[in-house]
């Protein structure tokens, strides 16, 4: 089949690591089911992904086309080659409202150009709301991806979704979000910051979440990345709030074939070093430590957690990153060691350390770790999810928080040590949470539920998986949708069952 035969999809994608890489899993998935799949990013991230890409797409003959736009000039904007989330100073929340605007014209400009090629699906990342004016201009469907999972999409949707029904209320020390199916779901004081209560239309972040949850449902369709079998409840929340628009669970997503050791970004530390270095530890013994691609810890915060993790006498590997504002990009590992870890740390030889990027799939996918510490960012959790790994989580912003709560509480495979951006690990809490998960019968419980949601996600992705057929059902409705005209198009009632 040639591209022109081909439903062609437009999937804008938020610049963020954390998107940006489910958004790529995605995108080959749906190519390897005939779909001509154009990836809309920002030219820095186009140019970060296009040689991870192009081997991984050649190989399988995949019809993706990688688009990297430049912002309009016309908005304030971030300074060229930065236009990454991860690239950014702390704190820039007011330019990246205006940074994610200024991808609008561009885009559009790109569609104009596409001719017969003209997209028949704006696949929408859930954090990007003008699509909801591009598909209207262009007269094409948008159909949202949330990266992020069930849980943690309606929870913020009953926050931010509506100013005028009231779904929050405190309780004693307690914070009450009503309405998610029927039932209440109560929140401690730490599991709720403070600042997504206040509604504070001063603050950018929050200005930024009611946009997106407020054009939530402008959509025709939603695939989100999680799976039937894990958050049951929050999906069929969802369900009711798309009001009979279909949605469709198709996590966990990741590379396509084989774990990939470059994803995102190339790895920092060379594959046979780490896999040999893991080899030569015990089955389950090893705690993996990352917090995602854009939490950069402080020196204090970075050298507390470091005496806990020595005083757990547990060996770690551990993905330090650190802030592009406090360090130069000539500083050296030997600097970084001095001024971010406690003296002698690496001569007593505990664990290893990354500074940068780690292959976290290939770390989680050996048989020595046996825990992974992370702030539970939604593709970690689904991540050691896959893996079976048990988690020690720290939430630091956003949907973070809830997304530990599932873990804790709701999967009961994990155990929360500390929260909050600008929280300082207890050093004694550490220890006693890394040797829980590791060397405990309490641990060894989570680890056997933790398999048991390995074994669910494994069969939601393999043949006759729920997530393989929602993930043909919404092919098959682009097919549906190339083959018929005009209004039919965008008709609410199109039938997109399997
Ligand atoms: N990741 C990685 N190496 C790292 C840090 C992160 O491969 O050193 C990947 C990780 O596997 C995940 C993504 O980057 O797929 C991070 O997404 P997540 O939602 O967990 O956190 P975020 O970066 O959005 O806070």
């Amino acid at each position: 089949m040639n591209t022109l035969q081909k439903p062609h999809v437009a999937m804008v994608t938020f610049p963020a690591m954390g998107h940006s890489i489910p958004s790529l899993d995605l995108a080959k998935l749906l190519a390897s089911h005939s779909l001509a799949v154009s990836y809309i990013t920002t030219h820095t991230i186009a140019q970060r992904l296009r040689g991870l890409m192009d081997k991984s797409s050649q190989a399988a003959a995949l019809d993706i086309q990688l688009v990297g736009l430049n912002p309009s000039k016309a908005i304030q904007c971030l300074p060229e080659g930065q236009e990454s989330m991860d690239l950014l100073p702390q704190k820039s929340g007011p330019i990246v409202l205006s940074f994610i605007e200024s991808l609008r014209d561009p885009f559009e400009r790109w569609v104009e150009e596409q001719g017969i090629r003209r997209p028949v699906c704006i696949l929408s990342d859930l954090f990007i709301d003008w699509t909801v004016q591009s598909a209207e201009r262009f007269g094409t469907i948008r159909v949202i991806f949330a990266p992020c999972g069930a849980f943690g999409t309606s929870v913020f949707h009953a926050i931010f979704g509506s100013i005028t029904t009231n779904t929050v209320r405190k309780e004693g020390d307690s914070v009450i979000v009503d309405g998610i199916l029927l039932s209440a779901v109560k929140f401690t004081k730490e599991q709720m910051p403070e600042r997504l209560l206040q509604l504070d239309q001063a603050d950018p972040g929050i200005r930024f979440l009611m946009g997106k949850m407020q054009s939530m449902s402008k959509c025709w369709g939603m695939l989100v990345n999680t799976f039937d079998e894990l958050e049951p409840r929050y999906l069929q929340h969802l369900k009711n709030l798309l009001n009979g628009k279909p949605l469709w669970s198709v996590g966990p997503l990741v590379p396509l074939g084989c774990i990939a050791n470059q994803r995102g970004k190339a790895a920092d530390i060379s594959e046979h070093k780490l896999v040999q270095w893991l080899d030569s530890k015990s089955p389950c013994s090893v705690i993996y430590v990352s917090f995602g691609s854009q939490a950069f810890l402080s020196q204090e915060q970075t050298q507390a957690l470091a005496r806990g993790l020595e005083a757990s006498h547990q060996p770690f590997v551990w993905s330090i990153k650190v802030s592009p504002d406090t360090v130069s990009a000539e500083s050296n590992q030997e600097e970084l060691c001095a001024s971010y870890l406690p003296e002698g740390f690496m001569e007593r030889d505990n664990g290893l350390v990354i500074w940068g990027w780690a292959p976290q799939l290939v770390i989680l996918s050996h048989p020595s770790v046996g825990a992974f510490m992370s702030h539970c960012g939604w593709n970690s959790t689904l991540e050691s999810i896959l893996m079976g790994v048990p988690m020690v989580t720290w939430p630091m912003f956003g949907e973070q928080h809830f997304n530990s709560k599932l873990v804790t509480e709701e999967l009961g495979i994990g155990v929360q040590f500390c929260q909050h951006m600008d929280g300082i690990p207890c050093e004694d809490r550490v220890e006693i949470c890394v040797r829980c998960v590791l060397s405990s019968e309490e641990g060894t419980d989570m680890r056997k539920r933790a398999v048991k949601y390995q074994r669910l996600a494994k069969e939601s992705v393999g043949g006759g998986g729920s997530s393989t057929l929602n993930l043909q059902a919404f092919v098959n409705g682009m097919h549906k949708l190339m083959n018929c005209n005009g209004e039919d198009r965008i008709g609410d009632g199109y039938d997109l069952s399997v």
